[in-house]
């Protein structure tokens, strides 16, 4: 099988790589931007959400491909970015840690999280003390791509130009692309253009909802957490005294620029919860290619058999692209079925 790959952030990478290890003839096309989400996410997994404490959905099956998936990416890029580590939840209110406990009383949950409640020293400020979630850590994405970029670069798979929808041919049994320099065939070309998809004319029929979020990376010196520490906002450490800290979310202003109200908003978070001198050393923001009903949007055009998508991944692309990269490509490839919840047919009327 041939595939053309539309977008090279954590999405098309996580798909070229596991296409490539299946012996799958891979071509990428990518516009190379600064401020793609992929570039300016905190790059974490955690199965569970806080507000209320639940497991992700289907946290199972897509964290037991994690490390796995990820290792081999390092082993293949000769790059590393993948740091699992310890995520601890500490309480703002007894009503949270009440949540907490209770929670872990239940089955699933508790393969995931810890009802054991720990105490914290200074600098950490948490009188009711935390809890651990498992199965956390973070993917410096930034390395991700860049290490899988080169390697795509020196075998020659990646072309790297803005994709213009006029050149490309839609037949019944292949596809053809001119990129500026030569001519493409595949039996698949697959869009994992992240939040530009709502410029795309193929599929921007779907209800996509993108969010706004802003991230800051902070030095704070002396304090060596080794765990992913989460209040309100989170604050991940990535070594040499830098943490990066947020993250925030907004469905108004939908462009990449950082705001000074999110920037305090996060700060302050922190500030409430680590008592050390605090530095802003860089503040990003992004879009999160979101979708209405939160779920990722994969599957194959509804008109055009041989056009797909990979997209829709939200705040989770890092959790749940390496499991999807491998239930799209068995569709492709042996015709298994998507599940309904990501198969982006859920939204067609048939
Ligand atoms: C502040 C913030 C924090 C986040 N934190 C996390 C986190 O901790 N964990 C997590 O899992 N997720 C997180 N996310 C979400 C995550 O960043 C996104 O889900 C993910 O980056 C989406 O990746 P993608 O590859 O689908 O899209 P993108 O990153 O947008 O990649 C798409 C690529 O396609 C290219 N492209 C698009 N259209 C074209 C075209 N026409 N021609 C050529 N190239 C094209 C783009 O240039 C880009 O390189 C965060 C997001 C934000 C904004």
């Amino acid at each position: 099988m041939q595939i053309l790959i539309v977008g090279q952030g954590i999405s098309g990478t996580n798909l070229a790589a596991e296409a490539l290890r299946r012996g799958i003839s891979t071509r990428i096309i990518d516009q190379p931007k600064k401020d793609t989400p992929s570039k300016t996410a905190a790059g974490m997994f955690n199965p569970v959400t806080f507000r209320v404490p639940t497991l992700s959905k289907n946290a199972r099956e897509y964290f037991s491909v994690l490390n796995q998936f990820y290792t081999n990416m390092e082993n293949e890029t000769g790059t590393r970015f993948y740091q699992p580590m310890p995520y601890t939840r500490l309480f703002s209110s007894p009503e949270e840690q009440n949540n907490w406990i209770h929670k872990c009383a239940q089955g699933a949950f508790r393969e995931f999280a810890s009802d054991e409640i720990h105490q914290y020293s200074t600098p950490i400020s948490a009188p009711l003390g935390g809890a651990e979630v498992f199965s956390a850590g973070f993917v410096e994405s930034r390395k991700m791509l860049a290490g899988f970029k080169e390697k795509l670069l020196k075998d020659n798979l990646l072309t790297e130009e803005c994709f213009n929808f006029d050149r490309l041919e839609i037949h019944e049994n292949k596809v053809c692309y001119q990129t500026q320099k030569e001519i493409l065939e595949a039996d698949y070309i697959i869009f994992a253009d992240g939040p530009q998809v709502m410029r795309n004319p193929l599929f921007n029929f779907l209800p996509f909802r993108p969010v706004k979020g802003e991230v800051l990376t902070l030095k704070i010196k002396d304090f060596v957490p080794e765990r992913i520490l989460s209040k309100g906002m989170f604050l991940i450490p990535k070594g040499n005294d830098l943490f990066y800290a947020g993250s925030t979310y907004s469905h108004k202003s939908l462009n990449t620029n950082p705001t000074d109200d999110d920037k305090q908003k996060i700060l302050q978070t922190i500030e409430k919860f680590i008592k050390r001198p605090i530095e802003i050393i860089e503040h990003r923001a992004g879009i999160r290619p979101a979708t209405k009903d939160r779920n990722a949007l994969i599957g194959k055009h509804p008109e055009h058999q041989r056009v797909a998508l990979f997209n829709g991944m939200g705040s989770k692309a890092v959790s749940m692209t390496p499991l999807l990269a491998s239930v799209l490509l068995n569709h492709l490839e042996f015709g298994t079925v998507i599940d309904k919840t990501v198969d982006l047919n859920r939204f067609v009327k048939s």
